[in-house]
This record gives C-alpha cells, sequence and structure tokens, in this order.
C-alpha cells in the first residue's frame, strides 16, 4: 500500500501553507488575513471502536477537518488510507477551498480520512467502520453545512452508507448529504468519471497552449484508481497515446501504447493490475515511471511523487496533477525553470468536485439532469477556469500554481472582507 509514499515524506501541511505563502505575498494580503486563511477553522478528531468479523473490537482514528467555510458549505473528501495523519488532511482541507473558490463553486473546503488500509476489512467490517465514522462525524455533515464525498480508498458504496446512517438518524433519506453516490440512490451521471473528465480537458488545454498536437502526444498515468484510470481512458479516447500507466503493483509500460479498456477491465477484475500481461510489455517500478519520456505526465495518485529528488529528471513538458499534492513546492521550482508547464491540483483535479457541485444541487432539487448536460457544463467550467488562470500566468509571469492561487485565495479573502469579522 505504501509505494506511492516516501519513507520520509514532506509535511503535506507545511507544503499546502508554502504554496499559500506565496500567493499571500503577491496580493500583499493584510496580516490579520493571512492568518485566518493560513490555518483550518475546525478540526474534529474522533476514535472509535469497531467490532470485527471475528468479535474482536479494534479502535479506529478519523478526522474530519474543515479549512474554511467563509464561501459557503464544507466540501471534500473522506480517505482511507494507513498513512492519513491529521497533517495530510488539514492540507488536503485547505487544496479544497482553493480548488472550489478556483472554479467558483459556492463552497468552503474540508477534508475527512480514516487510517486504515480498507483491502484488509471485509465488506461487513469495511460498512460497520464507515456507519461508525459517519455517526462519530454527524456533529459536522449535512446538506447545508459539510457535505463529504468519494477520495483515495473511497467510493459510491461507502457514500451510500454514508447517506443512509445520516438518513436513520434523521428519519428520512437526505440524498445532498454526500455526493459522489451510486446512480441507484441519487448519485450524479458523469460523476464517475469527472475528475478524469476534468483532467483530460486540462491536458489537452495545456497541449493547445504549448503547441503540441494532441493525438500525437504520448501519456504517462500514475495511479490507476478512480481518477487515474478515467483519465487514462479519457485521453486515448481523444487520441493521445498512453504508453505507461501504474497502481500499487507497479508500473505497466509499451513505447507503442497501451490497450486502456482491456487493463481497465482487469483492473476491475483483479482489485488491482498485479499480472496484468499484454505482448511487449515492460513492467517498471513507480519512480521509473515518472521518469520517462513521454510528453505529457498525469501523477494520479498521493502526494509527494514529484520531489527535488527526482524533479531534474522528469522528461515530460506537461504535468496535470489528477492527485491532490503530488509536487512539492522545490520540484515547482525546479520544473518552472527547466520550462515544464504544469496544470496545478486545484485546477486539474477540479472536475470532481464541480460534478459533486451539480449533484448536491440535483440532490437539493429532487431533479436529475442528463449526462450530457453534465458533461457540457464541466467542460465550460474547466475551459472557463483554465483560461483565466493561463491569462494571469501569462501577465504575471509566474507558474499557474500561483497564477491559480492568485484567483482562489483572492476569492476567498474578498468574501472573508466582504463578510466582516463577527462579533
Ligand atoms: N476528493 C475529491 C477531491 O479531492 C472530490 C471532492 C468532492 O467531490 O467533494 O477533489
Amino acid at each position: 500500500m505504501t509505494t506511492f509514499v516516501e519513507e520520509k515524506r514532506e509535511n503535506p501541511f507545511a507544503i499546502a501553507q508554502q504554496q499559500f505563502d506565496i500567493a499571500a505575498d503577491i496580493l500583499n494580503l493584510d496580516p490579520g488575513m493571512r492568518d485566518i486563511l493560513r490555518v483550518p477553522q475546525r478540526e474534529l478528531t474522533v476514535r472509535f471502536p469497531v467490532t470485527m468479523d471475528d468479535g474482536s473490537v479494534r479502535v479506529f482514528t478519523g478526522y474530519r477537518v474543515h479549512h474554511n467555510i467563509t464561501r459557503g458549505p464544507a466540501k471534500g473528501g473522506i480517505r482511507y488510507h494507513p498513512a492519513v495523519d491529521i497533517d495530510e488532511v488539514r492540507a488536503l482541507a485547505m487544496w479544497m477551498s482553493w480548488k472550489c473558490a478556483l472554479v467558483n463553486i459556492p463552497y468552503g473546503g474540508a477534508k475527512g480520512g480514516v487510517v486504515v488500509d480498507p483491502k484488509q476489512l471485509t465488506m461487513h467490517e469495511l460498512e460497520h467502520m464507515t456507519r461508525r465514522f459517519a455517526s462519530e462525524i454527524s456533529l459536522l455533515i449535512g446538506p447545508e453545512k459539510d457535505i463529504p464525498a468519494p477520495d483515495v480508498g473511497t467510493n459510491a458504496q461507502v457514500m451510500a452508507w454514508i447517506m443512509d446512517t445520516i438518513s436513520m438518524h434523521r428519519g428520512y433519506t437526505v440524498p445532498a448529504v454526500v455526493t459522489g453516490k451510486p446512480i441507484d440512490v441519487f448519485g450524479s451521471l458523469g460523476r464517475m468519471d469527472a475528475t478524469g473528465r476534468g483532467v483530460s480537458i486540462t491536458a489537452r488545454e495545456a497541449a493547445k497552449h504549448v503547441g503540441l498536437k494532441f493525438d500525437e502526444a504520448t501519456v504517462v498515468v500514475q495511479g490507476f484508481g478512480n481518477v487515474g484510470s478515467a483519465s487514462a481512458a479519457l485521453i486515448s479516447k481523444m487520441g493521445a497515446k498512453v504508453i505507461a500507466v501504474s497502481d500499487v503493483s507497479g508500473a505497466y509500460y509499451h513505447p507503442r501504447g497501451l490497450d486502456i479498456p482491456a487493463m481497465l477491465q482487469y483492473a476491475t477484475q483483479n482489485k488491482s493490475l498485479h499480472g496484468y500481461q499484454a505482448p511487449g510489455l515492460e513492467l517498471l517500478s513507480n519512480a521509473e515511471l515518472l521518469e520517462l519520456d513521454c510528453d505529457i505526465l498525469v501523477p494520479a495518485a498521493l502526494e509527494n511523487q514529484i520531489t527535488a529528488a527526482n524533479a531534474e529528471r522528469i522528461k515530460a513538458r506537461i504535468i496535470v496533477e489528477g492527485a491532490n499534492g503530488p509536487t512539492t513546492p522545490a520540484a515547482d521550482e525546479v520544473l518552472f525553470d527547466r520550462g515544464v508547464f504544469i496544470v496545478p491540483d486545484i485546477l486539474a483535479n477540479a472536475g470532481g468536485v464541480t460534478v459533486s457541485y451539480f449533484e448536491w444541487v440535483q440532490g437539493l432539487q429532487e431533479f436529475f439532469w442528463s449526462e450530457e448536460e453534465i458533461n457540457e457544463r464541466l467542460e465550460r467550467i474547466m475551459v472557463r477556469s483554465f483560461n483565466g488562470v493561463l491569462e494571469i500566468a501569462l501577465n504575471q509571469r509566474v507558474p499557474l500554481r500561483t497564477a491559480a492561487y492568485l484567483v482562489a485565495v483572492k476569492r476567498v479573502a474578498d468574501a472573508t472582507l466582504i463578510r466582516g469579522i463577527y462579533p
């Protein structure tokens, strides 16, 4: 489970704060405003027992952090992973605030997590752990105040259990309490692929900008979970050649291109790509995959993958961050100097939360849209956000990440200023 994570990873929250500071300096943000936005507003830590299938009791630790709720209800996923800790959840919550502000949807930023390897639990244990965690964080969550969604290690089924648990507490069905639900229980068409779709749209726009023909581009995708697999599938459908993908079992490389639909089917049947075979396929490590010769690299796994240790050796011209926090600030500097065009996480992977917003709106109105309508609206928001960020990056000669932060942080700061400080 830890193959994507470096032994001694940099603290993601310290990284999130560094990224914020760069924008705060350029915006010349008032010191008080800086202090408000630099730290999460609320943090809940829960420790809760679950009866395991063998009758023993195991105590789990989980978190729900609200970074900022000035622009609307707190929004962000729930992660199940053994490396979850409070600083990771803080960073992810802060990134959600900027992400929602950047694409201009009316949400604040939140994130949750449980320290667990979900693959080690039976279905029954996973359900019980999820329901108990949902009860513990029900202090915070609700359609009008905090709306969780899937993240690493969670999926639509987990969301259905959370929705059901909160609905049981209230005595009626509350569809809008989570997003990323199965279609059968008020999920939204297009949500499954939404993050990958956003990644593929921003990859296409980035290619256009650097003068790279998308249908001649070679693409490498790190991670084959919800984001990585949908990104790979949509990117190859759009005509680019996906030459390598990876998951926890390692990386799979074919210079002439991979059969992504076949790999998707294999991964669904076998729960990972472990053992996947095809003629001419080369097996590599995740570290080797990142350094492959390609036009576009899509890190879609975890944080801290592209660091000062490997940034010099990255050969891609474009990096599209499907994951949250895959590139450290030190690597950002190296890559900017080398002319690598990075579409930052808060822009590249914002398609997920954007369609989450559509799902929430549909749930509140109990009126559902067609997949076409969803994809069209998503496309419009992604292209508009990309172009807005690109324009600032070009005008101010700053990396796209900084430009994205300038837009997002300013939106949150302006809203805070207009609302004023209570009391
Ligand atoms: N976990 C996803 C993210 O990091 C989606 C969050 C959401 O839809 O609320 O953006």
